[in-house]
């Protein structure tokens, strides 16, 4: 959600930031801008829409310099047009910044800055930061400062993030510095790249990773002071902060398209492999059990765990729904899936040996962050299973497991979904083993884990026939996902997906649950995919789909290989290979993701970039 890049160096910056706008775009934004400081003078060119057109209008009129910022802006304050775009403009122009975030008290600051005479021009909550920070850079020229220095400037940015309250990332640009870029945050993610006679900044490492190998993420609370040969941090209310370097995991080439047309294609057939490297490392086959590298806790503690919640928003939610059959399953512990943002201000009792999972495909979702707070603030150890190395919910967590699935672009997730559910499964593996699970036991798991990934490749072959049947069914306007046990939240995942790239409106729901209500849709306009591999309680979901013909549904079935009974009964049957029960979801998600996919291009969607969603959920 949201963008920023800012560079300062020897390069000339417009183009510097517009390829890291493109390399942004995936988070979701409507507008974007850029802002560049060159001989005492900022100059600003912004627009509503795409960063491409953005690009058309700098090319008419270039922006020179070697020090700029640019943004991508999810508007949550005022509407999307050019004037709300960022960079905005603070005072008579002396400040220049872009904001990610929301500032919750800015009608109080807009009320006293225009009492002290400065004019806004946008309906945006970030306006208020820029006059805010220009009136105190005014009021610290009054007192003595020098202009433009150094002090000057880190003073005036303390005295007005004290005023704000809510979240920010910020990258400002003072007229009067014509070297330095301020960069700041609270909530909202900033990583620093560490060049050569040039350094950078960005809200995540994927414009960064084509420039360097270095970087720093900035924590809660941290001003960051850039020049093109020096990068210092300093606390917000106290003293310098250290420089921790890290070496980005990531290449730029992990980010790029290759022969595949879109993102969500990509890394829907990048999932054997993804999920292979979910499990990297983790078996250890004499134990019959699952390692995990990062979870900081003695063997002690964790067999003291006698509850599990899982924490999380969207498609990890739906991960987290399966975990909770998994661990329950095969740890017998207690387990529940909480909604993040619900989580974050109720208050359930938890016994203090509940273990918290938070997860996230970014590691930045605000409220799943703001719960495991939460939880983390009341004394119970929070765990993080997240894909971003590095990321905010990486970092605050007492430990975690990395999905290591590669950058996830397409807006809509997917292979960071199966690799949560691998991840879950080695967990309850994991727990299982440290209770009641036997040896043979734990040794089935991992023979049926490591034969996910072919099983996987083997799923991808259904994709001619998702194709057909896309063609027969996009034109519908309603549709029914439905599944029992295992495969419950794969329906809900499956519905998910179309209502995000396809904007048609889906339920997912189990399938017995459907007679208490949603069976009143039940028309021939209303497709039902049945997703119904053979289970334990197979002729029971068959009962269901029978129901649903019986009121002429139209059902597409996802079914295991070889039942030849389903082709008798669903109007049309995607097949996937037959794996064991609560491995499932492993493979009948697959073909609801590509279902999706191919039912968006028919409607002419823009299948990266939905309408109104955002990769990385910054804002509550
Ligand atoms: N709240 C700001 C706005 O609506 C920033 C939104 C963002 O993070 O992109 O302009």
């Amino acid at each position: 959600m949201c963008g920023i890049i800012g560079y300062v160096g020897h390069q000339q910056v417009q183009n510097l930031l517009l390829d890291g706008l493109h390399r942004l775009e995936y988070r979701g934004y409507d507008s974007a801008g850029i802002a560049v400081l060159e001989g005492g003078q900022i100059s600003l060119t912004k627009k509503a829409g795409r960063v491409q057109e953005l690009g058309h209008a700098v090319a008419e009129a270039p922006l020179q310099g070697h020090i700029g910022i640019g943004h991508t802006r999810w508007a949550t304050h005022g509407e999307v047009n050019d004037t709300n775009s960022h960079p905005h403009f603070g005072g008579d122009g002396e400040i220049c910044l872009v904001h990610n975030g929301v500032i919750e008290n800015y009608s109080t600051l807009r009320k006293k800055l225009r009492e002290r005479g400065f004019e806004f021009v946008t309906t945006t909550d970030s306006e208020v930061v820029a006059h805010l920070l220009a009136y105190e850079y005014r009021q610290g020229l009054e007192q003595g400062g020098r202009v433009g220095s150094q002090q000057l400037c880190v003073d005036a940015l303390q005295a007005t993030l004290i005023q704000l309250k809510g979240t920010y990332g910020l990258a400002v640009l003072y007229r009067d510095c014509p070297d330095t870029m301020y960069v700041a945050r609270v909530g909202s993610p900033l990583v620093i790249g560490i060049g050569d006679h040039e350094n950078f900044v960005a809200s995540d490492a994927s414009p960064l990773a084509v420039h360097t190998e270095e970087v720093v993420y900035l924590s809660d609370n941290e001003i960051a002071i850039l020049t093109p040969d020096d990068v210092q941090i300093i606390h917000r209310d106290s003293g310098a902060v250290d420089l921790k370097i890290q070496v980005l995991d990531q290449s730029a080439g992990d980010s790029e398209l290759g022969d595949f047309p879109h993102y969500m294609l990509k890394e829907i057939y990048e999932q054997p492999q993804s999920i292979e490297n979910a499990m990297r490392g983790r078996f250890d086959e004499d134990e019959a059990t699952a390692v995990f590298g990062g979870l900081n806790m003695t063997a002690k503690e964790l067999r003291k765990v006698d509850r599990i919640v899982l924490t999380a928003c969207g498609t990890s939610w739906h991960a987290g729904l399966v975990g909770e059959y998994l661990l329950e399953e095969f740890a017998r512990i207690p387990t529940e899936v909480e909604y993040a943002s619900e989580l974050r201000y109720r208050n359930p009792p938890m016994s203090e040996n509940t273990m918290i999972f938070s997860i996230t495909q970014s590691g930045e979702t605000a409220d799943t962050l703001a719960a495991m707070r939460e939880c983390k603030r009341k004394g119970h150890p929070t765990l993080a299973i997240c894909n971003v190395v590095g990321s905010t919910i990486a970092r605050e967590a007492d430990g975690g497991i990395y999905l290591h699935a590669g950058p996830e672009i397409g807006v809509a997730s997917t292979k960071a979904f199966t690799s949560q559910v691998t991840v879950l499964t080695l967990l309850s593996l994991f727990f299982g083993r440290m209770r009641h699970l036997s040896y043979p036991a734990g040794k089935r798991i991992i023979r049926h884990l490591r034969d996910i990934p072919a099983q996987v490749e083997e799923t991808l072959k259904c994709h001619e026939m998702v194709k057909y049947v896309c063609e027969k069914y996009a034109r519908y306007n309603n549709f029914l996902y439905l599944g029992r046990l295992y495969n419950f939240p794969v329906a809900l995942e499956g519905a998910l997906k179309l209502k995000e790239i396809s904007y048609i409106h889906a339920e997912g729901y189990p399938a017995a649950e459907m007679k208490h209500g949603p069976i009143a849709l039940v028309d021939e306009v209303t497709p039902s995919v049945f997703v119904v591999p053979k289970c334990g309680i197979y002729p029971k979901v068959i009962s269901n789909l029978e129901e649903v013909k019986a009121r002429k549904g139209p059902v597409i079935a996802i079914a295991c290989k070889g039942d030849e009974k389903i082709a008798e009964l669903a109007d049309d049957v995607i097949y996937v290979p037959d794996v064991e029960e609560y491995l499932q979801p492993l493979v009948t998600s697959i073909p609801l993701q590509l279902l999706s996919y191919h039912i968006a291009l028919h409607r002419g969607c823009n299948v990266d970039r939905p309408r109104n969603l955002a990769k990385s959920v910054t804002v509550e």
